[in-house]
């Protein structure tokens, strides 16, 4: 395959490049944190956090988490900026679960969010499981405003990944999720996913893609699963039933999946660029900043690969189109 691809000489879509195209412009991401749980962390539930999660929720500044919201905005915007050299932004809502609480005052939070002149959209995390049927009309009610973008937590297509890292939801619950914003609203959908757990098969990863392929999203965001202090796979880890992936082992899941991944869906992140590298443990290699996403790159290049060379326009596996109850030939 020629150097020439369709992303200005890279090997994947950037979701830089998605946003350039969507946007004319630089666009980059502020963090916020201001959800303050989720479904597994919460007292009402008698459930365990995920076993890769950190107290903080996957929060980027989570020592920002006592700030209003506004002062945060304002605060990561100047870091971004001078960090990513971007004038336009767009608001995270990073941390735990970002469709819980109730609607007024999520209206709130997101109008605050788009008050900003520099703020062109609004970035939702949450889960699968965390999207009732109240919060449709909010999130519609936005993107008639502003661009919007819900992010979910899929983090695998199978379920006993899914229990491994004790999720608390299914992979049907997965692809319910990401239609029923498809057809209740218009915001973007981006999906989470973390490869390097057991069970993992060259056949699985190919499969990931052909889900992905056939569901109505944009992008994808991987990581790569990686133990940090305080958590249950910290432990795991310590009593040798976790072994994380080697990065080159982790490279060759990541390419085989980009290979089948349909060209036009965009790639957040390579790997997992975590915030706080000092509660990292293991693999060392994570901590290495944008090496590991470099190292994927170059791999590439050198193998003469890119993404969706192998991508065959094909339907969603029958299995997990059937148990989700969904109707073939939705476009993706
Ligand atoms: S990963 Fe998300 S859902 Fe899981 S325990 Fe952490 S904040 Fe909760």
């Amino acid at each position: 395959m020629s150097a020439d691809t369709p992303w200005q000489g890279r090997r994947y879509y950037p979701i830089s490049q998605y946003f350039r195209r969507r946007f004319g412009e630089r666009v980059a991401k502020i963090s916020v944190s201001i959800a303050e749980t989720c479904p597994n962390r919460s007292p009402d539930n008698a459930l365990d956090p995920c076993i890769f999660c950190d107290e903080w929720g996957s929060a980027a500044y989570p020592m920002e988490k006592d700030r209003a919201l506004l002062e945060q905005i304002r605060f990561n915007k100047n870091l971004v900026s001078r960090r990513l050299k971007s004038q336009r932004f767009l608001v995270y809502f990073q941390s735990y679960t970002n469709t819980l609480d109730k609607v007024e005052i999520l209206r709130q939070r997101f109008a605050t969010a788009l008050s900003e002149d520099y703020v062109d959209g609004l970035v939702v995390g949450t889960r699968p499981d965390c999207l009732p049927r109240r919060i449709f009309p909010l999130l519609e009610e936005m993107s008639q405003r502003s661009y919007v973008m819900v992010e979910l937590g899929a983090q695998s297509f199978f379920n006993d990944q899914l229990e491994f890292l004790k999720r608390g939801h299914s992979a049907e619950k997965n692809i319910e999720a990401v239609f029923a914003l498809a057809r209740h609203t218009h915001v973007d959908i981006g999906v989470h996913l973390i490869f390097g757990m057991p069970g993992e098969t060259p056949a699985r990863l190919i499969e990931t893609a052909r889900i992905i392929n056939n569901l109505p999203i944009s992008n994808v965001k991987l990581h790569n699963l990686h133990v940090l202090t305080n958590t249950a796979l910290a432990q795991m880890y310590r009593r040798g039933e976790f072994v994380p992936d080697e990065l080159d082992a982790y490279a060759d899941k990541v390419i085989l999946f980009l290979r089948h991944l349909a060209p036009t869906v965009a790639v957040q992140r390579l790997a997992a660029v975590a915030s706080r590298w000092d509660e990292l443990i293991a693999p060392k290699w994570t901590g290495q900043k944008m090496q590991p996403i470099d190292f994927i790159e170059n791999r590439m290049r050198h193998a003469g690969v890119v993404q969706g060379d192998l991508y065959a326009a094909d339907r969603m596996p029958e299995r997990i189109l059937l148990a989700s109850g969904q109707e073939p030939n939705c476009s993706g």
